[in-house]
């Protein structure tokens, strides 16, 4: 038995058909009685649009995409998404196909220019603005300029992410704090000057974002700082969308793993026993008919429920 649990991680990779139990939503009446805010000419919304399934917008969002004039986008937004703002010009600012990403200046100053324009503007980005997003900057330099603001917080893709491939992110019987980690430092290329030592003893259940480049880098540090090798860890792929892959690994072996299954990024990696909740969690694949693997993988011994 492995001090996580009685449950041995051995490499696992989920990748399902997506497009269960779909069905229509009545949308003569899309939006809940209620007052809604008015995106007025020369604001700016700064909103997050989730991690991919468009069903996890919030109904801020969804507000806003009606009403916009200009909807600048990253890459992670689905189009979807978009379509639901057909009145508006869509503008790519993000990174994709091996094209530059847009220098992060100029994508502040547009959203000046287009406010006063005179456009309402919506500026929709993944998951959470807020989280490893620089929407902080976006909206500084909003407000420096004069330009009023709205924030739109989303579901970020280190909690919903999880969430969709059966992994609390925080679970009592595991931990009592969580770390959401960038595996990027602010020049854009390497984690070397995070403290991951800090970061290992820090807290039980570590979430790291944009790990996929330095993950051999970032699982070494780890276990150099006294994370143990066979810890569970899962990489979750293009989380929330028709794409979604899950690989279930350890510390040690998180690397040549995530290599022999040819995963690709976007991609949350999460470290900590959390991850062997997959086992009786999963439900999405549960949906499409299998078993939960494991009724109690943290070994409990007792219902869930009795505390
Ligand atoms: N603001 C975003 C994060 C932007 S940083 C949020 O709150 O989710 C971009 C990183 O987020 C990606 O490199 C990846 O680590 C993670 N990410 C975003 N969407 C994802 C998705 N659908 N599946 C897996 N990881 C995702």
């Amino acid at each position: 038995m492995s001090r996580h649990g009685p449950e041995s991680v051995v490499c696992h990779l989920f990748q399902r058909e997506k497009n269960l139990h779909i069905g229509r939503m009545n949308d003569s009446n899309p939006l809940p009685q209620g007052n809604w805010p008015v995106l007025e000419p020369g604001w700016v919304w700064l909103c997050g649009a989730g991690p991919g399934d468009p069903g996890l917008l919030t109904l801020h969002a969804l507000n806003a995409l009606r009403q916009a004039d200009v909807v600048i986008y990253d890459a992670l937004v689905q189009e979807e998404i978009l379509n639901w703002a057909p009145q508006a010009e869509h503008i790519y600012a993000g990174k994709r196909g091996g094209k530059p990403s847009a220098n992060q200046r100029d994508i502040s100053l547009q959203l000046v220019d287009l406010s006063r324009e005179g456009k309402r503007v919506l500026r929709l980005k993944g998951g959470d603005p807020f989280v490893f997003g620089r929407g902080g900057e976006e909206a500084q330099t909003l407000v420096q300029h004069g330009v009023p603001v709205r924030i739109i917080p989303g579901i970020s893709a280190g909690i919903g992410g999880l969430a969709y491939a059966g992994i609390p992110v925080t679970h009592r019987d595991v931990n009592q704090s969580v770390t959401f980690v960038t595996g990027h430092d602010q020049s854009g290329n390497t984690p070397s000057s995070l403290n991951w030592n800090a970061i290992a003893q820090g807290s039980q259940v570590l979430v790291i974002y944009m790990g996929m480049k330095h993950v051999e880098q970032i699982s070494s540090s780890l276990i150099a700082a006294g994370r143990p090798a066979d810890e569970p860890c899962a990489v979750v792929c293009s989380a929330t969308t028709a794409n979604q892959q899950v690989l279930e690994t350890t510390l040690g072996t998180m690397t040549a793993d995530i290599a022999a299954s040819g995963l690709e990024p976007p991609a949350i990696l999460c470290v900590g026993r959390s991850v062997l909740m997959r086992q009786v969690l999963d439900w999405q694949g549960m949906m499409a008919g299998d078993a939960p693997r494991d009724l109690d993988p943290l070994g409990r011994g007792r219902p869930a429920e009795a505390s």
